[in-house]
């Protein structure tokens, strides 16, 4: 079992001569060496998000980083003149990620010492390594998607979608129906495995088990009558966001179990595992079954706890339930009963409840 909490999502560079040689508020004509652009370029490509904390101007600064050819890597970027440590910390919430998920480059010690001192989770790298840091594991997931080097995109996607919400007026639910958003559940293919073992090592806050299920593991399920595999995405009028979601289902005599959800922490704003789970219970109303899902609490995974519960599950013994694996695993319970219709997003999905395959 592989958890994903050790890889870095998100590097953030500092400038002057970190990311580029020279100090631009000095009056040096800076430059960007050739290695640090094919770091730069790399990240990108393994689906590591990068972002800029700089002392600065900021206009300045970023037509230089234009000029360059890089600004368009970039996300969430801090450039002006207070602390670092506020700065990172911007990012960190602007993104959501746990903050052990970034890193920060910097060639001035007292700049590492004062973002560590305030965020001790966030890793600090001197600039001395800014060449290598593609060798490094934290930066290597061992998956590399379509969607991975898309990642990128879809922040941008993101960050014009939340610039959009902040000129809205409207209650949220509103907001979220103008979206546009259709969910797609389908049953993973050969093509979907990668991306859905990239989901369950990037998911770690939205993990109901905070189990890694290999590609292989997922291959053999996936062609087993007793259960499916199920990739979620989801789009919206901005654009996709890609493979968002994942459930493993198993089909027990008068239950469905519920062996693995996970949803990106990019999506939890649409209430997208809410709707997952809504899905499930219609789904299970009609099949005449009881609901059973794994729960195993992680560090970081506590958010899940309350999708499940605000959805109606509870620990409690019941006929349907198997007994209880080893290794922690709860097994929560819900007897269906009707949902509310879904008002923010339409949903597209196979009947569970008819045959299986
Ligand atoms: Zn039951």
């Amino acid at each position: 079992v592989v958890q994903g909490n050790s890889l870095v999502k998100c590097l953030i560079w500092d400038l002057d001569n970190t990311l580029w040689k020279g100090t631009l508020a000095e009056g040096d004509d800076v430059r960007l060496a050739d290695e640090i652009r094919q770091v730069v370029v790399e990240m990108d490509r393994r689906g590591v998000l990068q972002s800029v904390v700089s002392r600065n101007d900021h206009d300045r600064a970023w037509a230089v980083l234009e000029g360059m050819g890089v600004a368009d890597y970039l996300v969430a970027p801090r450039i002006g003149w207070g602390r670092k440590s506020d700065a990172v910390r911007a990012i960190v919430d602007e993104l959501g990620f746990a903050e052990d998920a970034f890193a920060f480059i910097d060639d001035q010690p007292f700049e590492r010492a004062e973002v560590a001192h305030h965020l001790s989770r966030v890793r600090c790298y001197p600039a001395e390594q800014a060449a290598v840091l593609t060798e490094l594991p934290e930066f290597s997931p061992p998956v590399s998607t379509v969607d991975a080097g898309r990642r990128r995109v879809m922040y941008q996607a993101r960050a014009r979608r939340e610039a959009d919400r902040a000129a809205y007026q409207g209650p949220d639910e509103e907001f979220l129906a103008s979206l546009g958003m259709e969910l797609d559940i389908v049953r993973a293919g050969d093509d979907d495995l990668a991306r859905v073992e990239e989901l369950t090592l990037r998911t770690s806050q939205m993990n109901a088990t905070g189990v890694h299920y290999p590609q292989d593991a997922l291959r053999d399920l996936s062609t087993d009558p007793a259960h499916d595999v199920l990739v979620v995405s989801l789009t919206d009028k901005f654009g996709s966001h890609g493979a968002v979601g994942v459930v493993l289902l198993e089909r027990l005599p008068g239950a469905w179990r519920v062996k693995l959800l996970a949803t990106s922490c990019r999506v939890v704003a649409y209430g997208v595992g809410t709707v997952i789970l809504r899905w499930l219970v219609d789904g299970a109303l009609r099949a005449g079954v009881h609901l059973i899902a794994d729960f195993r609490a992680t560090e970081r995974n506590r958010m899940m706890d309350v999708a499940y519960r605000f959805a109606g599950f509870r620990d409690g013994e019941c006929a349907c339930t198997p007994p209880p694996d080893p290794g922690g695993v709860r097994q929560l319970h819900l007897v269906p009963t009707p949902q509310p219709p879904v008002t923010t997003m339409r949903i597209a999905a196979p009947d569970l409840a008819a045959a299986p395959r």
